[in-house]
């Protein structure tokens, strides 16, 4: 071995490992993983293998063991930024081994990122994926760890920046004791360019998918009916959007309701462009958003000289919308008077100007939308009940996103590539932890609380990197019981990382400084006491043990001559 290549120690990888068995899931940093049996994995390769034949089982092995090794390629600079290029690099093999793919013993490596030189050997030994081979498949005449030769070439690609292409020069799956392999730069091998299509996707296929998402993001730029909020199987869901749709061939006036942010706008829009009327104006006024006295003005339109500082007569909303849809957001907003003059336009299709007699016609669909009840506006006295049984012909009651977990994935993906087609940016996509997230939170603001994550999350992401926990949930908390591998190798419960750090310093500070176990006992008991202000039973529970036990261990350190400080009685 290079004895410039001496390992690092790995703490800061083993600290990237969580198992957080409460929760069903393990972590690699922010990557979900999961435990496998490697019988298991070596049958899918060996079905694959038989079924597809072997240069085909190749390419797809090499690719994902590709993807992995670009992933973990993302760890390097994160964790061993400020370190040297060689200790940097070696994130990858020692992450190789952690996750139990082969021992991997550094043999040569040549790395000048700057000047993209690269040149690597290392040995394999017991390689998972060449037992799998000989034991399904017998002696392989040529060398066969397809996913760990994809592993390293896609992590050093991802770490140097250009195509490295690793290949083995002996393989246990031939029978040798070991395997050896040797990378560099595509380029520099005479054979490279045949071994391309190895590594890389089918770049037909590639183009086709970016095409088809390039055209996805495009339409729902266009068709407002097709936008975020608007999709969803969860059934709650779908049954408000069957009553949209029946209501979109009649004339019936329709009530939306549902908490802040569900899309009622977007509702609306929809029932505009599924009914008749989509040729027509689709016109939406907030009533919250205007002031009372001019509300009126606003719906109705006014005549010259109709109130103070009409100079020119003016068209209101009902008229605008002539033929058309008029969507009346948070009705409940409503003053009274206005209330009666919208009555008169439900009920005989008329209205006035403000300061004129002349009766105008007009063919509205009205389509209001509440997030208050307005049962108990009625009751309040601030709410016609007359215009309420008007309005409640047709309710349609849009669900809280809460209520449709199922959906989040799905939502979060499309407005993911409207924002990136907004936004001009290629976002990987969204990382399973902060897609685990997503689907958790209680989600008070709805869709347009998702929205404005995502959005923020695309502005926040890395170009061609994926939407990560803290671009979303920036004090996203970690989850309770967590298990770590300790140094022997054997899982041990952790806490937070943040902790695990604390801890960390502590336990060098204690040994650097020669501390007995008695000593940091001691004033650890001293420090909880201090701190509950002498309450022993609140500082017991703080070291998280009973009160009798806190005084018997200040009794034994007062018998053991160290001066307690306090009494323990
Ligand atoms: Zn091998």
């Amino acid at each position: 071995m290079d004895p410039h290549l001496k390992y690092p120690d790995d703490a800061d990888l083993r600290r990237l490992l969580r198992f957080v068995p409460d929760d069903g899931s393990i972590w690699l940093g922010d990557r979900r993983m999961v435990l496998l049996h490697t019988v298991a994995l070596g049958s899918l390769r060996h079905d694959l293998i038989t079924s597809v034949g072997p240069e085909h089982a190749r390419r797809v092995l090499t690719r994902m063991g590709y993807a992995c090794g670009q992933r973990d390629a993302e760890f390097a600079k994160r964790l061993r930024g400020g370190q040297s290029w060689s200790e940097m690099f070696l994130v990858g093999p020692q992450l190789h081994m952690l996750e139990g793919a082969a021992k991997v013993t550094p043999v040569k490596t040549d790395i000048d990122l700057d000047a993209g030189r690269f040149y690597g050997e290392y040995r394999w030994d017991h390689s998972w994926e060449a037992y799998a081979h000989r034991e399904k498949l017998g002696l392989a005449e040529e060398p066969a760890c397809w996913i760990l030769l994809g592993y390293a070439s896609g992590y050093t690609s991802a770490f140097m920046g250009r195509l490295v292409l690793f290949k083995e020069t002996t393989c246990a799956a031939c029978g040798a004791d070991h395997c050896q392999i040797v990378g560099r730069p595509i380029d520099e091998w005479p054979d490279g360019e045949a071994h391309r299509a190895y590594f890389e996707s089918d770049s037909l296929l590639e183009k086709i998918e970016a095409l088809s998402q390039q055209v996805e993001a495009l339409r729902s730029t266009l068709d407002p009916a097709a936008e975020g909020a608007l999709i969803g199987q969860a059934p709650a869901f779908r049954r408000a959007y069957e009553l949209l749709r029946k209501a979109a061939g009649t004339q019936v006036t329709v009530l939306l309701t549902g908490e802040t942010g569900v899309g009622k706008e977007r509702f609306a829009r929809a029932l505009h462009e599924l009914s008749d009327r989509r040729a027509a104006p689709f016109v939406a006024v907030n009533c919250a958003a205007l002031p009372g006295e001019l509300i009126e003005a606003e719906l109705f339109g006014v005549e010259k000289g109709g109130y103070t500082g009409a100079h020119a007569a003016r068209a209101g909303r009902f008229e605008r919308a002539d033929g058309g849809t008029l969507f009346l957001d948070e009705i409940g907003e409503m003053p009274l008077a206005a209330q009666a003059k919208l009555l008169r336009a439900l009920q005989e299709g008329e209205i006035e100007r403000i300061g004129s007699e002349v009766v105008r016609k007009v063919r509205v669909r009205v389509v209001a939308a509440t997030n208050v009840d307005l049962e108990a506006a009625v009751a309040q006295g601030r709410f016609r009940r007359d215009l309420l049984y008007r309005l409640n012909v047709y309710p349609i009651r849009i669900p809280a996103l809460r209520e449709r977990p199922g959906d989040i994935d799905a939502l979060a993906r499309s407005m993911l590539s409207r924002f990136s087609a907004l936004h001009g940016k290629r976002i990987a996509g969204i990382s399973e932890r902060a897609m685990q997230a997503l689907t958790t939170h209680p989600w008070p603001g709805n869709v347009r609380e998702l929205e404005n994550l995502i959005e923020r999350g695309v502005i926040l992401a890395a170009q061609d990197g994926a939407i990560e926990l803290e671009h979303v949930f920036p004090e996203a908390p970690e989850p309770q019981r967590q298990a770590g591998l300790g140094p022997q190798g054997r899982l041990a419960e952790v806490g937070s990382r943040e902790q695990q750090d604390l801890l960390d310093r502590v336990l060098d500070r204690v040994l650097g400084e020669g501390l007995s176990l008695d000593q940091l006992e001691q004033q650890l008991l001293e420090a909880a006491v201090t701190a509950a202000k002498g309450n022993l039973a609140a500082a017991a529970r703080r070291l998280g043990i009973t009160r009798p036990q806190l005084a018997y261990r200040l009794k034994r350190a007062a018998e053991a001559g160290t001066p307690a400080a306090v009494d323990p009685s």
